[in-house]
């Protein structure tokens, strides 16, 4: 069979593989310690389930608006100005399959062949392979610990080049963890506007956040920013939704439509009774987002201190996100031979590095229980010793 050349030029996700692979073993009883979840591990919160429950029994179960229930999209215009200080209107909203499937649908949007997007390494591993999938170029700029694994003003201002339409802005990171400070943004934020491109600001661990941090929306610096930003957001990582599939993004309103036209051809509107559960998510109590990000809290400071006193390990402190992302050069393994072999000898399931584009890295999510914490960094610490 002769495929679309399109699906030569992307490669499966990493991520999910290894994850496969270290479920695979525990389903043959092996006793497998897994920090490969992109997922935080408690189940969605009772009420947000209870209002899906309620919006099920009363029939909502029809084909909605391919641009989402207007009840969300108001919620979350309301959520936009009061939580972010973005003034978008109900219109300014798509509701999406997810954070995943918001990128996706604009990145159909915008980009085609001959546009360059702008996308700091360590990434998230989806973008390069959307914007290939749209025929774009990925245009990587290698950031390093020195500078937080943040992309620096003058390398961005470098990257660009008059084929440029668009820079991938994620903060706070997955891989890293790391946070970009309002002063970092402002700086950003100038040369955006300066040159004329547009901004994704990837927000989907905004209500992950540690010692104070908080959460600064690029497009809530200022009116020229704000016309430049597209926002992209979901329930996955905040509300532990992440089976729902519910996204968003919101942007100007020519872009916003446009997404809603490729939405109304590929999907429709995303599963009805599941949006009024993101209606309750937005509307009701927000204890249980704080209860989650203080178990994650916790946990982040244990895995955190145990990594820092394993030789031969340096990590940086994440400030948002669940995820530590040391360095593991002193081992002398490529981030691939490295997890591989922990795997193997070890039972302990990491994401090499190289799937988001540093392969002097690894990652660990910290989304799981503490003893498996404990018992991974025992083993961990184990097989570091023996590599170097
Ligand atoms: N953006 C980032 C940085 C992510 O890590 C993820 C999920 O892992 C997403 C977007 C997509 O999230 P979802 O499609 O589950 O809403």
């Amino acid at each position: 069979m002769k495929l679309a050349e399109r699906v030569s030029q992307v490669a499966p996700s990493i991520t999910l593989a290894i994850a496969a692979k270290a479920k695979a073993m525990k389903a043959e009883g092996i006793d497998v310690c897994s920090f490969s979840a992109g997922e935080p591990d408690f189940d969605t919160p009772n009420h947000i389930k209870a209002a899906a429950e309620k919006a099920l029994a009363e029939g909502k179960t029809k084909y909605g608006p391919a641009s989402g229930e207007p009840l969300l999209r108001n919620a979350i215009a309301h959520k936009l100005k009061t939580e972010n200080n973005l003034d978008y209107k109900a219109e300014n909203v798509i509701v999406t399959n997810g954070g995943k499937h918001s990128l996706f649908n604009l990145i159909l949007a915008l980009i085609e062949a001959g546009d360059e997007v702008i996308i700091p390494a360590p990434y998230w591993l989806s973008y390069p392979e959307m914007v290939t999938l749209a025929g774009g170029k990925s245009v990587i700029v290698q950031t390093t610990a020195a500078t937080g694994y943040k992309i620096t003003p003058e390398q961005l201002r470098q990257a660009i080049t008059p084929k440029t339409k668009l820079f991938i802005l994620n903060s706070p990171s997955n891989p890293t963890g790391m946070v970009y400070t309002p002063d970092e943004m402002l700086e950003l934020a100038k040369i955006i506007v300066e040159k004329d491109i547009l901004v994704v600001s990837d927000e989907i661990y905004e209500k992950i956040l540690y010692d104070g941090t908080k959460h600064i929306s690029i497009g809530s610096l200022n009116e020229e920013i704000f016309r430049r930003t597209i926002i992209s957001n979901g329930f996955a990582k905040g509300y532990s939704m992440t089976g729902w599939r519910i996204g968003y993004l919101a942007g100007p309103l020519e872009l916003i439509k446009a997404t809603i036209t490729i939405q109304s051809h590929s999907t429709s509107n995303v599963c009805t009774f599941a949006q009024y559960g993101a209606v309750e998510a937005l509307s009701g109590s927000q204890d249980c987002v704080e209860e989650m990000r203080q178990a994650f809290a916790k946990r982040r400071e244990v895995m955190f201190n145990r990594i820092n006193t394993i030789p031969g390990l340096s990590c940086l402190q994440p400030d948002g996100a669940f995820y530590l992302f040391p360095d593991i050069t002193k081992t002398g393994l490529t981030s691939l031979d490295f997890s591989n072999a922990l795997l193997e000898s070890e039972k302990v399931a990491v994401i090499p590095g190289i799937a988001f584009g540093a392969d002097d890295n690894i990652r660990l999510s910290y989304a799981t229980d503490m003893e498996t914490i404990e018992k991974g960094m025992d083993r961990l610490e184990k097989f570091v010793k023996s590599k170097i």
